[in-house]
């Protein structure tokens, strides 16, 4: 299950065609029985005619009939796309041509534009880039370049490296003592987040619909130094768990290790933002004066804005002075809920809302 963002806010999002809330809900318009993406460029119908949805679901079985221009059923990430991952990750050769995706059902134009939505990448590149992970985590593994190459679906020792170099920037040799980042996603009950981590611990914890995620892929390719791929580790599977029990209101405080290369100042903020107890809120003021800079709040302000891990380094918990939300890269929304969540000690989320 979902929550919503306040009412208010979607009907603004609605009015402006918001593609950053497409998968946050669905609206409905009771005088055309229709509904839509928040984004849909269809002329919009007055505040009153509209209701407002999680899921297509819900939409579909209170009577409503999806929109022709905006396809909100299309776009919605559902069981299909995840039976089709587990088939990637389960084959060794993680190709899947149009041919079996039509047998399995699916339109591979359809498929291609969901992946476009959802992973910045069309799926033929997803499972170039999932094949390229890998192999990559073959070979770290000790296993013969060679057999690699075979494995992993390529026709010449040639093409394979050519496509190794372009992911990683290096050889496939010296990439048995290399690291990447592996990205993947993670359903919670505030809508998907995408995640990433390397052998060190977690490095991202992003709402995907967060328009700074570019910039943060951006940043995180130049802080570390290596290549984005979709794969999965432990890191990522503690860390499926304890948000789950975090959001489920029996968890306080996360163990999964964490990664957070910046500045020096930023560093120190993110170090004093992880001291501030669960079901606590500080302001900018305080946490400027913790980092021994008084008066420096706004250049603190900015240094919690640039957290690339969201919930698990809590810039949730800085708030105004006044008692204002202040700002939230996720949406405020999300921020209230996280410090409602926090108030309520031991309530599942679904719960309080
Ligand atoms: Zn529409």
């Amino acid at each position: 299950m979902q929550v919503l963002p306040p009412v208010n806010e979607m009907q603004r999002a609605f009015l402006a065609s918001d593609a950053s809330y497409n998968g946050v809900f669905y609206a409905a318009v009771r005088t055309t029985g229709i509904f839509c993406l928040p984004a849909c460029p269809a002329r919009k119908p007055l505040p009153e005619n509209v209701e407002f949805f999680a899921t297509v679901k819900d939409a579909l079985f209170a009577g409503y009939r999806a929109c022709k221009r905006c396809c909100p059923t299309e776009s919605t990430a559902p069981e299909w796309v995840r039976e089709l991952l587990a088939r990637l990750d389960a084959s060794t050769d993680v190709r899947i041509r149009e041919g079996e995706l039509r047998e399995m059902g699916l339109d591979p134009g359809r498929v291609r534009r969901q992946f476009l939505r959802d992973y910045g990448m069309t799926f033929h590149a997803y499972c170039r880039a999932r094949r390229l992970g890998k192999a990559f985590e073959s070979i770290r593994g000790g296993k013969a370049l060679d057999d690699t190459v075979f494995d992993s679906g390529f026709d010449s020792h040639s093409g394979f490296r050519a496509a190794f170099a372009r992911v990683f920037g290096t050889s496939p040799g010296p990439a048995r003592d290399g690291d990447c980042i592996r990205l993947s996603w993670v359903q919670t009950p505030m809508g998907p987040m995408v995640a990433g981590a390397v052998d060190a611990g977690v490095c991202l914890l992003e709402f995907t619909e967060r328009r700074m995620l570019e910039v943060q892929f951006d940043t995180l390719r130049q802080r570390f130094h290596l290549a984005l791929v979709p794969g999965e580790t432990a890191h990522l599977e503690q860390l499926r768990t304890e948000l789950g029990e975090y959001f489920a209101g029996t968890r306080r405080e996360f163990t999964v290790p964490l990664a957070y290369p910046g500045t020096a100042f930023e560093r120190e903020v993110w170090t004093c933002l992880l001291g501030i107890p669960h079901g606590e809120t500080r302001s900018y003021e305080e946490l400027a004066r913790a980092v021994g800079r008084p008066g420096a709040s706004r250049a603190v302000g900015t240094a919690n804005g640039r957290n690339r891990i969201a919930i698990l380094i809590p810039c949730h918990r800085v708030v105004n002075k006044n008692g204002g939300l202040g700002g939230y890269g996720g949406g405020l929304w999300r921020k209230r809920l996280l410090l409602e969540l926090e108030k309520a000690g031991g309530q599942r989320l679904l719960d309080i809302v």
